[in-house]
């Protein structure tokens, strides 16, 4: 019998990885391995996320962010540098409307100069709130299910108090799991937390080592 699809109850018909293996450089680039023990969920065609191009936008998103450690840098110096030299027009694209910046990563750091782009926050979330219902599949084979509230550190929130609201946030969960041990077997790019009681489940997710991301679900109740 085929496994149905980690986030419906159809038949899971392909290989979803969690997250998206573009995030993953490979050995060539870097010369390490980098895609050790990949996690898979099988997954309906739908919700394939390298089929809906929302892989792409995550990806962006994350080589544009200011946090990255080597891993992340090197991303945005080879690969990503290469597809806007092919691709003058997306380089465009993504800059338009940019807005130069100073800016420091942690109080009291030097100032760096920057652009602000306005990013596709909808999808983002989106991808990454799927990125939590896989993780909770492949680790319970339970599907997520319920409203979810998400905090990216590596975005700027235009409204101050939710910038402030998101940091806090953040740094709670950041406390809360520091002396857990790392799940993902490439933490350099990628590793997670979770826990879990009846109402809530918390994700903190980080990319590249310093790009964190703070889901809350509140679990649907069946009567
Ligand atoms: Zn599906």
């Amino acid at each position: 019998m085929t496994e149905e699809c980690y986030y419906c109850n159809r038949e899971g018909t392909t290989d979803e990885h969690v997250p998206p293996k573009c995030l993953f450089p490979e050995k060539k680039d870097f010369g390490i391995d980098y895609r050790k023990n990949l996690i898979t969920v099988k997954s309906c065609v739908e919700h394939n996320s390298k089929k809906s191009g929302s892989d792409e936008n995550l990806r962006q998103i994350l080589v544009a962010s200011p946090f990255n450690n080597d891993v992340g840098l090197g991303l945005v110096r080879g690969k990503w540098a290469r597809a806007f030299q092919r691709n003058p027009k997306y380089l465009s694209q993504f800059t338009s409307g940019g807005k130069p910046i100073s800016y420091q990563l942690t109080e009291g750091a030097e100032y760096q100069e920057g652009l602000m782009v306005r990013a596709n926050l909808d999808d983002l979330d989106e991808s990454l709130k799927k990125i939590c219902a896989a993780l909770f599949y492949y680790e319970t084979k339970e599907k997520l299910i319920g409203t979810a509230e998400l905090f990216t550190g590596f975005t700027a929130y235009l409204d101050e108090e939710v910038q402030r609201a998101s940091e806090y946030a953040i740094e709670t969960v950041r406390n809360y799991f520091s002396e857990k041990t790392k799940k993902g077997e490439n933490p350099e790019v990628f590793y997670y937390h979770f826990k879990f009681s009846e109402e809530t489940i918390v994700f903190y997710l980080v990319f590249y080592e310093y790009n964190e991301v703070l889901v809350r679900f509140n679990r649907v109740k069946y009567l």
